[in-house]
């Protein structure tokens, strides 16, 4: 695609993004009011039981809060009582069902479907997600009519009774369907998230060929993914598995985009972070599927990209892509995408642990950080989440946008993204820590390969799980795991790293531990295991016996109450249980 089309793309973008970044750009949110105070008691008779995908899931309002504090309300919606394994992604296909072409020889409703499952289980996933798929047709060829089924089905969907949604979806004329976009909003939290691809705009696009067809498209939708993953974790609270929404929202809609109250991303973290996830996420799923994309290239462009910029804007530095950016100034709005790249690129170069923060740990932490010090959730949960590269150091803020401000402009550019470049196999490898179980569906098979080390130095083998070298798992206590592994290596389990080889890879030395056992079935290639249950278990390693520094992490994840906390925290509707999201 073209520079052209990339901006213009870019822009439509930041409306939907914006949209599902804090809940509604100004047009949608005008006149929305659901105050807690007003909402009605969450009654199975408001819900949606079925779980059907263009749903609303409350007719009325948001339910009470489960609990507030100062900053947040928390809810406990109906969807937070299935499990993860059931966090339905739902595909809507428009108008187009049986034109949707085929690249490659592979269906793009494939390649979606995918695609979003892929990163559903590399990120993790809280909430149900709709994804429309709208168009076939250039957009000047959709008829009125096909574009008012469009905007039903969204507002049946996004808009809580008594917002203005439907008012804004009837009378703007772009929206949704020359814009693709993907988020979590409060004002469509009650339906979870959701993701609108105009295929005119992605794969319906002109390219050079087909590889760049798959690979740009792949990346669009991973970004709008990746914005649902981003949006909605932030609200996660974790410890007491509610959806904590922000209450100022609820009394002030204009706040939404405000840098002073929560929740706020800065924008080169919101568009930089899901362009970087983008290219990483569609780039680890073509890795899978062995098919070809050039997420090098795509890291490289953004870096060229952000480079000129910073060149051509002298007294800028990453503090001109905060929130609030002008409407009125589009470079710097557009610019983003490339700018956040590049720093979290510089970032993952800094200190390889930074990968995960720019993925995952950012996102994760970002609620504890809003809670313990609202208004500043964003800048702490940086500060707790991207190291220096010196020792267990952590960046200030400011420390990390003044050493970039003058990397960027330090040498030339060549010399620049040589430094901060990642091959391929790095890109496909690099590990992320999901923020909730990542293993599905039942009965959670996982398929355990062995393959000389492609990373780094050393010439030994190490398992890789989904194509990604020993990948940290996120599983939940209690459940049953099938390793499948190749009879040369045998798969084992211990509760310390790298198990009877021990942290220094020698066995029969005083630091080796022992293998687990305890749940576990062995047969023959494949071993089962259930989980450990226990609040004083919550880390497994895995590792091979026949040979040292193979293995990886298992984070055990929604113990039920049994020891320690007695609180219930779910409640709610479901059948009690400790699972909740
Ligand atoms: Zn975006």
């Amino acid at each position: 695609m073209n520079k052209r089309n990339l901006i213009s793309f870019s822009i439509l973008v930041i409306i939907l993004a914006s949209c599902g970044g804090g809940g509604g750009s100004s047009s949608y949110s005008s006149n929305t009011s659901s105050s807690s105070s007003s909402s009605s008691t969450p009654a199975l008779a408001n819900l949606n039981s079925g779980n059907a995908c263009k749903k609303a899931w409350y007719t009325t309002t948001f339910p009470d809060p489960t609990s507030t504090n100062a900053v947040f309300n928390n809810y406990t919606f109906f969807w937070q009582e299935t499990s993860f394994e059931d966090t339905k992604i739902c595909l809507n296909y428009y108008e187009t069902t049986d034109t949707i072409i085929s690249t490659g020889g592979v269906s793009w409703k494939v390649y979606i479907e995918e695609l979003i499952n892929y990163s559903k289980r590399t990120l993790g996933q809280i909430v149900p997600l709709n994804v429309f798929v709208l168009g076939a047709n250039p957009q000047n060829t959709v008829t009125p009519a096909e574009k008012a089924t469009y905007n039903t089905d969204f507002a049946t969907v996004q808009a809580p009774v008594g917002s203005s949604y439907n008012t804004a979806l009837a009378n703007y004329d772009g929206f949704p369907i020359d814009s693709a976009g993907g988020g979590y909003s409060h004002e469509a939290a009650p339906n979870g998230a959701d993701i609108q691809i105009p295929q005119s705009l992605v794969w319906g696009a002109t390219y050079e060929n087909d590889d760049e067809r798959i690979s740009n498209s792949l990346k669009i939708i991973a970004h709008e993914y990746f914005h649902v993953y981003q949006n909605s974790i932030k609200f996660y609270n974790e410890a007491a598995k509610t959806i904590s929404l922000p209450k100022a929202w609820f009394s002030n809609p204009s706040l939404i985009d405000s840098p002073t109250v929560p929740a706020y991303f800065p924008w080169w973290i919101e568009e930089g972070g899901a362009d970087f996830g983008g290219i990483v996420l569609s780039a680890k799923y073509s890795n899978f599927k062995t098919i070809s994309v050039n997420a090098v290239q795509q890291f490289k462009e953004h870096f060229d990209e952000a480079h000129d910029y910073f060149a051509a804007n002298a007294s800028h530095t990453l503090n001109n892509f905060n929130l609030p950016v002008a409407v009125t100034d589009p470079p710097t709005r557009d610019y983003a995408y490339e700018v956040g790249t590049a720093a979290l690129l510089y970032l993952w170069h800094q200190d390889s642990r930074n990968f995960n923060a720019a993925m995952s740990k950012y996102y994760t932490d970002w609620q504890e950080a809003e809670l313990a010090r609202s208004g500043n959730g964003w800048q702490d949960a940086f500060e707790d989440a991207f190291f220096t590269g010196v020792g267990d150091n952590y960046y200030t803020l400011s420390s990390f946008v003044n050493e970039f401000n003058t990397w960027i402009r330090g040498d030339n550019k060549t010399n620049l993204w040589n430094l901060i470049a990642k091959d391929v196999n790095e890109i496909v490898h690099a590990d992320i820590v999901p923020t909730t179980p990542n293993t599905e569906p039942v009965p959670y098979d996982n398929v355990v390969l062995a393959n000389a080390k492609v990373v780094g130095s050393g010439t030994g083998n190490r398992y890789f799980i989904d194509a990604v070298q020993q990948k940290t798992l996120v599983v939940e206590a209690g459940k049953t795991y099938k390793f499948s592994y190749p009879g040369a290596h045998p798969f084992k389990f211990s509760t310390t790293n790298n198990g009877t080889w021990g942290p220094d890879g020698t066995g029969g030395t005083a630091d080796d531990g022992t293998e687990y056992t305890t749940g576990v079935t062995q047969g023959t290639g494949e071993v089962d295991i259930v989980m450990p249950n226990s609040s004083s278990i919550t880390t497994l390693y895995y590792y091979c016996s026949a040979h040292p520094n193979m293995g990886g992490k298992i984070l055990i994840k929604n113990q039920s109450a049994a020891s320690g906390s007695g609180g219930s925290g779910g409640g709610g509707l479901g059948e009690g249980g400790g699972s909740g999201y």
